[in-house]
């Protein structure tokens, strides 16, 4: 049976709480107005909230409601509903979205097998309902724009005070509902630095191998969110030492095993990728490069010991080294080539720019990104600096002096951090003559990584359309 934190509700007044409709996005505030003036119930709810009372920015607001999704249709005219099985409404302002759902409830337990729910089968209900069918109690405040209460039917608020991250209900039942809350539970603690609380560890523990019944699309999208908010090491070792990593990617967290555990390399690779200056803007492929680079320098040696005279062909190492990356989680080919590419090129960074070539070099649309993995690499093994710094002047002559300044620039607050930049195509593409469109609905700004074509490596599989191969670049 389905147990509950027996939890009474708690309303925090406005004079009681920190959350101000300053810190509240402009369009979320209409979307909220709205409702409430039609006379609706209209909260700010889950990520949102929390961040907001523990003066975070908070990278996207949702609104919960007890309006139906064609009632939220016919107030908004910029408004798509999705989903089949559950509805939910997207009101789109330029490329922001603002989610807007009605509230639901899980169904009844002989709506469920053995007491497990599926999470997309549900129906509407209450705000209590809604708050109860939520994942850690943190994520289950509600924010009333009426009141400008902030309400709490789960004990979210004494967890947030205590920063303990603790399921609603049975982390037993929760985790196997949905067993990629097992990640998520790691990605908060290790983002909002809280401690996972001990029924969830022992839940995680016992639970871990379920991760291999989710789609492997949502993994590899929560793999990848573990990079954000220059947390990476924390959120991976938490995934070690919870077994998760085992299950998910074993091959790497066999070589964590092998290469010192704790004390293993990837911990300064991933300290060294989150105290980067641009860590929150670097893409998909840099960090899948900070990674694996460990592995991949295993091999290579193991390579280099085993040929001592032949030459050793670092893209075929790299491709070896990623292989499990692309068969397990079919992380789209773009950040594969780009990690594949970084560990190729790594070596041109050992001494310092040379007439011609160096120039050439230089203007690659890989450049910056082979530029700040080496300052990561660099970082992590204490090296020499003074070609890095030589390579970092010729770019700034060459590149950054004769760039036109972007109008976008300096608008990365606005940016999705787990917008995944690898979708950016690797070479340089002609302007695009404007053509006039019919309007068409937006598609919401973060699309998962996985979204993009699948590839798998295989050893022997020569990459035919590898950035590095006909661009002059060695
Ligand atoms: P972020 O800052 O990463 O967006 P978030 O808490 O807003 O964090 P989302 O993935 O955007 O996380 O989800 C929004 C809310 O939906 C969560 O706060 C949580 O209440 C609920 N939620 C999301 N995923 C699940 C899940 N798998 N099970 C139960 N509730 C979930
Ligand atoms: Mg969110």
């Amino acid at each position: 049976m389905l147990f509950f934190n027996r939890e009474k509700k708690i309303v925090r007044e406005r004079h009681e709480h920190c959350i101000s409709r300053n810190n509240i996005d402009p369009d979320a505030l209409k979307v909220l107005y709205r409702l409430s003036n039609t006379g609706h119930i209209a909260y700010l709810v889950g990520g949102s909230v929390r961040d907001l009372l523990l003066g975070r920015h908070p990278k996207d607001f949702d609104v919960g409601t007890d309006a139906r999704p064609n009632d939220i249709r016919r107030l908004f005219r910029n408004c798509f509903l999705i989903g089949r099985r559950f509805r939910l409404a997207h009101v789109v302002f330029g490329r922001k979205v603002i989610e807007t759902s009605t509230f639901r409830r899980q169904p009844d337990e002989n709506e469920s097998e053995n007491g497990i729910y599926q999470t997309e089968d549900n129906t509407f209900g209450t705000p209590e309902e809604d708050a109860k069918r939520r994942d850690f109690t943190v994520n289950g405040l509600f924010y009333d724009i009426k009141t400008f209460a902030v309400i709490d039917y789960v004990g979210g608020l004494k967890d947030l005070e205590k920063r303990v991250l603790r399921c609603i209900g049975d982390p037993n039942i929760r985790f196997r509902e949905d067993p990629v809350r097992m990640m998520r539970a790691v990605k908060f603690a290790a983002r909002l630095g809280f401690e996972i609380d001990r029924a969830c560890r022992k839940a995680i523990l016992k639970h871990h191998s379920d991760i291999a019944n989710a789609s492997v699309p949502r993994v590899c999208e929560e793999i990848f969110r573990l990079f954000t908010y220059s947390s990476s090491s924390t959120a991976f070792s938490l995934l070690w030492e919870h077994q998760l990593l085992k299950d998910i990617i074993p091959e790497l967290s066999a070589y964590i095993d092998r290469s010192g555990g704790k004390s293993s390399p990837v911990w300064k690779y991933l300290r060294a990728l989150d105290a980067h200056p641009q860590s929150a803007e670097l893409s998909n492929g840099v960090r899948a490069a900070c990674l694996y680079y460990p592995l991949f320098a295993e091999i290579l040696r193991a390579e280099e010991t085993a040929y001592p005279h032949g030459c050793v062909n670092r893209q075929h190492v790299a491709r070896k080294a990623l292989h499990s990356l692309a068969e397990r989680l079919h992380v789209p080919k773009a950040t594969l080539f780009t990690a594949v590419a970084l560990f190729d090129l790594q070596h041109r960074f050992a001494e310092g720019p040379r007439k011609g070539r160096s120039q050439r070099f230089v203007r690659h649309p890989i450049f910056e990104e082979a530029l700040a993995f080496n300052q990561i690499v660099i970082a992590a093994e204490g090296g020499n600096t003074s070609a890095l710094e030589e390579w970092k002047k010729l770019y700034d002559h060459e590149v950054v002096a004769s760039q036109t300044p972007r109008a976008d620039k300096g608008n990365s607050e606005a940016e999705d951090v787990d917008t995944p930049r690898d979708a950016e195509p690797l070479e340089s593409e002609p302007p695009r003559r404007r053509r006039r469109r019919r309007r068409r609905p937006l598609r919401p700004e973060t699309e998962s990584p996985a979204d993009a074509q699948p590839v798998t490596v295989t050893e022997d599989e020569a990459p035919a359309d590898d950035p590095m191969h006909d661009d002059g670049c060695d």
